[in-house]
C-alpha cells in the first residue's frame, strides 16, 4: 500500500492583483525622491520644484475628507460590463478647492513662470477650471493652456488617488485592456518591479492619474499584449534602475522602475529624471503608450 503524502505546507501567499494606493504616504514618498533626484541633475531646478508639487498634493491630501464614490448599483454595474468603477468625466466638485490649495500652498517659492500660471489658476472661475481639467484628461490639448496643465493634473490625481483609495479592493477587478487602470480607466505612466514578501519581483503597472497599480506579467508588452518583440533599453551609466521596454510588434514602449536596483524609486518621479531615455527611445521611432501629467504641456512652452 503506498503511503499517503499529506502536503503540510501552507499554500503560498497570493500575490495581490491590484494594489491601491497608500494615502498617507505617496506623495510624501514622492516629494523625497524628486528632492533626491534633483541633486547634481541638469534639470535639477525643475524636479525640485516638482518635488515641492508633489509635498503641496501630499498635504491637499492630508486634509481632504473622504469623497463620494459612486452608489452600489453603478459599482455592480461598472463589475458586470467589465468597466472601471470610477469614471473620469465625473469628477468631485472638491478637485477645484485641491487645486486652489495646491496654488496657494507653493505661494511665492515658485519660479516666476509657474507663479504666472499659479496666479491665472487662482483667479479662474470654476467653469475655466473644469475647462482644462476636460482638456486634460481628453489628451486634447490646445495651445495656451499648456502651463497650467501640471498643476490642474496635481489636482486631479490627489482626488482621484483619494477616491480610488476607498475602493475595496476584493470587489475590483483586471480590465480587458491590461494597460489601463482597473480603477480609473486611465493609462499607465511606468511599472514597477516590486521588491517585498508576496509581492517580490512582480511587475506592476502604476496608473498615471489615480495611482493605483495592477499586476501585468513581465517581458510583455503592456499596450499590445505580445511576449515576442519586447526589449529593454537603457541609458549608459545607468544603474539599471529605470529602463525603457520597447515592442517591436506596435512601435511602443513605456519605463520600467526596478525597486531591486534603487527600493525608493517612484514611477513618477524617476520617469521625469530620465527624460534623456525618452529622447533615445523616441529617436529610434516608438511612441510612449501613457503620459506622465506632470509632463503635459511643459514642452511647448
Ligand atoms: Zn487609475
Ligand atoms: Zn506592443
Amino acid at each position: 500500500m503506498q503511503p499517503q503524502v499529506i502536503d503540510f505546507h501552507p499554500p503560498a501567499e497570493e500575490a495581490a492583483p491590484i494594489l491601491l494606493p497608500v494615502t498617507t504616504t505617496l506623495f510624501a514618498d514622492r516629494a523625497d525622491r524628486f528632492a533626491a533626484l534633483a541633486i547634481g541633475h541638469s534639470l535639477g531646478d525643475w524636479l525640485d520644484f516638482l518635488g515641492q508639487l508633489s509635498r503641496a498634493q501630499h498635504q491637499a491630501l492630508k486634509t481632504l475628507p473622504a469623497l463620494p464614490l459612486p452608489d452600489a448599483a453603478s459599482l455592480e454595474q461598472a463589475r458586470t460590463h467589465g468597466m472601471p468603477p470610477l469614471n473620469i468625466a465625473i469628477r468631485p466638485a472638491a478637485w477645484r478647492e485641491v487645486l486652489r490649495q495646491i496654488a496657494r500652498n507653493l505661494g511665492e517659492d515658485a519660479p516666476d513662470g509657474a507663479r504666472k500660471s499659479l496666479d491665472s489658476l487662482l483667479a479662474a472661475d470654476d467653469a475655466w477650471l473644469d475647462k482644462l481639467a476636460d482638456t486634460l484628461l481628453s489628451g486634447e490639448l490646445e495651445a495656451g493652456d499648456a502651463a497650467e496643465l501640471p498643476f490642474v493634473a496635481a489636482a486631479l490625481q490627489v482626488v482621484f488617488t483619494q477616491l480610488a483609495s476607498q475602493l475595496d479592493a476584493s470587489q475590483l477587478q483586471q480590465l480587458d485592456a491590461h494597460g489601463v487602470c482597473p480603477c480609473c480607466g486611465s493609462p499607465a505612466v511606468a511599472s514597477v518591479v516590486r521588491l517585498g514578501a508576496a509581492i517580490n519581483n512582480l511587475r506592476y503597472l502604476h496608473c498615471s492619474l489615480c495611482n493605483t497599480e495592477w499586476n501585468v506579467p513581465r517581458a510583455t508588452c503592456t499596450a499590445c499584449d505580445t511576449d515576442k518583440e519586447v526589449a529593454l533599453q537603457e541609458l549608459e551609466g545607468n544603474k539599471g534602475a529605470v529602463r525603457a521596454e520597447t515592442c517591436d510588434a506596435c512601435q511602443s514602449y513605456l519605463k520600467i522602475v526596478y525597486q531591486e536596483k534603487d527600493p525608493r524609486v517612484d514611477p513618477v518621479a524617476d520617469d521625469l529624471a530620465t527624460l534623456a531615455l525618452d529622447m533615445l527611445v523616441d529617436e529610434a521611432g516608438y511612441q510612449r503608450s501613457g503620459p506622465n501629467l506632470l509632463l503635459i504641456g511643459a514642452y511647448s512652452g
